[in-house]
Order: structure tokens, then sequence, then C-alpha cells
């Protein structure tokens, strides 16, 4: 039988949100814990587009409101975090882009009109031209017009491998998690027949917190999954290029980012609407030749014939949709010790912290004495996922 721990805050979840949640709490002197199952960051994080938004990309549909504040305030924290001046020093993680874009590929000015509408987006955005615009696009037939956005874009696997350094040793590779009671009270986990009593346990499981809860005997706060097809191609002709292309909608027609791979190429990994409904509903090959067609489109001087293409089907989860839950900002649920969230999106790691932070301080938790942790399992890390996708 492995001996009993303790410790102030049990986080189980280390995507970016607990992974950042943790190196939070152990600056501010909490003894932590971080429990994960699988690859560090393997869940949705590496698989995001690594895009630290700062909410423009609402005004598209008017919902950029005064509540999107939380989000409009990531880019300088991130940006902080990133120069090692911020609430993590996270100096060494690469940046891929000091920017994203917006990209009108056409005539698109009713819809343009209404984005330049709002006052907050017109502080945010600047046009480029020429030499300005990112490589991909500089090309003679290039038409449309391009925004520059105060948002920056991340490698996710050099970020997840910064904060398990700052983790220290609170890492723990599990399997099975089991609540554990006193009187009926969850005072802490049995985590693979190992007691853990902790002060605060926290949940940032992404998709499996609905199954954790669940293992507690809980069903709240319900969790909703929103299916994505994403579009990877490699090509030799590729460059980088980091964008929400504009169609007629709401949301971006195509979301591009580019990932450098173990060859010296690019990778363009595509979102936005592409990626959704529709999308969903069409098998491989069927999506494959969408994204062709698109970018045959779009960037027809792009030589594709080359490319190696593939697909990642993969769920975002996050709270059931209520008054409460607002995609511009982290959710977080409490129930006696156990707090459970989802940021929502991965620039919303800080927000999710704040929030944990916050319900800490109300409560008066503070660091408390804990015997030290003996030499734990780790878990893996995880790596670029692109790599493994392509032929
Ligand atoms: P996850 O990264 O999913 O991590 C959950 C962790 O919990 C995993 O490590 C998993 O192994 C572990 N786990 C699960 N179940 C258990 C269990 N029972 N016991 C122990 N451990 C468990 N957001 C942005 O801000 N910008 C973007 O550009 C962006 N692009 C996206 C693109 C796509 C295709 C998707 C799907 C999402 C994107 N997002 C983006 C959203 C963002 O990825 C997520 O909001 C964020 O990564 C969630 O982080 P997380 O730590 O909560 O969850």
């Amino acid at each position: 039988m492995p001996e009993s721990l303790s410790t102030d805050v049990l986080i189980v979840g280390g995507g970016v949100a607990g992974l950042w949640l943790n190196a939070r709490l152990r600056r501010l002197g909490f003894a932590t814990l971080l429990a994960d199952k699988g690859a560090l960051g393997g869940g949705q994080s590496v698989k995001s587009q690594g895009i630290i938004h700062g909410g423009t990309k609402y005004a598209l549909s008017g919902a950029l409101t005064g509540a999107s504040e939380a989000i409009a305030d990531m880019p300088r924290r991130w940006r902080e975090a990133l120069e090692g001046k911020g609430e993590l020093d996270l100096s060494g993680v690469r940046l891929l882009s000091d920017a994203h874009y917006l990209w009108s590929p056409g005539t698109l000015a009713g819809n343009l009109t209404s984005f330049f509408a709002s006052k907050a987006v017109r502080s945010r955005v600047g046009q480029v031209k020429g030499d300005e615009l990112p490589p991909a696009l500089q090309h003679p037939r290039f038409k449309g017009k391009v925004y520059r956005l105060s948002e920056l874009v991340l490698d996710v696997p050099s970020l997840i491998a910064r904060l398990a350094e700052l983790a220290g040793d609170s890492l723990l590779a599990c399997q099975q998690i089991e609540p554990l009671l006193d009187d009926n009270e969850l005072v802490g986990l049995r985590v693979d027949g190992r007691e853990i009593r902790a002060q605060r346990i926290v949940f940032s499981a992404g998709g499996g917190t609905a199954e954790l809860l669940a293992s507690l005997g809980l069903q709240q706060p319900a969790m909703q999954r929103r299916p994505l097809h994403m579009v990877i191609v490699k090509a030799p002709t590729l460059k980088p290029l980091y964008a929400h292309c504009l169609g007629g909608g709401t949301k971006p027609r195509i979301t591009v980012t580019s990932h450098p791979t173990a060859d010296g190429e690019w990778v363009w990994y595509l979102g936005g609407d592409l990626a959704e409904a529709d999308g969903v509903a069409r098998d491989e090959a069927a999506q494959i030749a969408v994204a062709k067609k698109e970018l045959a489109e779009l960037v027809p001087w792009i030589d594709l014939s080359s490319a190696q293409w593939a697909t990642l089907r993969i769920d975002r989860a996050e709270p059931a949709q209520s008054a409460l839950a607002r995609p511009d900002n982290a959710f977080l649920a409490e129930q006696g010790r156990l707090l459970v969230g989802w940021p929502t999106k991965l620039a919303l790691s800080p927000d999710f912290s704040d929030r944990v932070e916050a319900a800490l301080a109300r409560d008066g938790i503070r660091p408390g004495q804990h015997p030290a942790l003996p030499e734990l399992p780790r878990p893996p890390l995880t790596g670029p996922f692109w790599e493994g996708l392509l032929p």
C-alpha cells in the first residue's frame, strides 16, 4: 500500500489550465499535486491552434462587449509571462507569431463595416500592406485586405514543457481516481490506491471532467462537447500564416495557423468554419477535398501538388451553455472542497487560475505544512501531434 500524502491543492488534469494553475499556486507558496492519466498537454491543449485571443473575432458577431474584457487582457498577460516579467516566467517558450491577422479575401464590405463599427475593435486593429503582409500572402496575385490583431500565437509543445518544468516535483502519473471521504465529506482523492488529502481539489481535466464527476456521483456542473474536424497540410512550398480568413458569416471561413515540423517545413493547421458542423459531417476524404478547394481559391499561387494531407477529429470540452457560461471567460463551479472548471480557451488559463485563487482567498485557504513528497511517477510530456498524423 503506497504511503498517504497531503497537500494544499490537488489538481486533476494537466492540460494548460491545470499546469498554469499549478505553477501559479506553487509561486504563491502553496503545496500542490497535479495528477494526469495521459500525457501532459495531450488533450485539447496541444491540438489547439495556440492563438492567444484578445476577443477581437467576437466582434464579427457583434458579441464583443464589456463582458469580454477578461479575454481582452489575455494577450498582455501572456506577453509579460513570455518576457519573463509576468505572473509566471515563460521565457524560453517559442512564440510562433507576435500577431494574428484578419484576412478579408474579397469584397466583404458589409461584414467588415459592422466589424469596424465596434470602438473596441478599431483600437486593436491596423491594416497591413506590401512587405508587412504575412509571408504566405506576399504575392502579386494577392487581392484583399489584411488587418493585424494584437494577439499572439504560441508553440504549445514548448509551453507545456516549460509549465511542466515549473511544476517541479508536483506531477503524478495516475490511472484510477476515487473519492476519499471522511463522514461523507470529500477530503481528498484516492489516486491508484494512494490516499491524498487536500484543502481543495480542482478538476481541470478537459473532456475527462464529466467522467471524474460521475466517479464522485456528481452530475453538475454539466459539460458539453463541441466536435471539430480539423485539417493538416504539409508542403515544402508553405510559408507561415496566422490568420482568420473571413467569409460572409459571423465565424471565420478558415483559421490558419502554421507549425514547424522536425524536417524544417511548415504544417498548416486549418480550423474555423471549415472544421465545424458541415466539416464534422464529412468523412476524411471529403473534408480534405473541401480544404483543397478552399486553398486553391484563397491562395492559388501556392503549389500544393506535393502536399501531404490529414485530418484530426477533436472535441472542445466546455461547460454546458447557460447564462453562466460565456466563451470569453473561464468557468469555475464550487461544491465544498471541490472546484471544477474549464478555461473554455487556452488563452483564458490565467482567468481560470484567477478564479481558483479568488476562491482560495475568500475561504481563507493558506499554504500549510506538509511532509516532503516521495519520488512519484511522472506523466510523460506531449509532443507535436502533427508529426504522428502525416505519413
Ligand atoms: P486539456 O488540454 O484537454 O487537458 C486535460 C487533461 O486532463 C489532459 O492532459 C488529460 O490527460 C487529463 N485527464 C482527462 N481525464 C482525466 C482523468 N480522469 N484523470 C486524470 N487526468 C485526466 N483555445 C485558444 O485559446 N486558442 C486557440 O487557438 C484554440 N484553438 C483550439 C483548436 C482546437 C481544434 C480545439 C479543440 C481547441 C482550441 N482551443 C483554443 C481551446 C483550448 O484548446 C482549450 O480550451 C484548452 O486547451 C483546454 O485546456 P484544459 O487544460 O482545460 O484541457
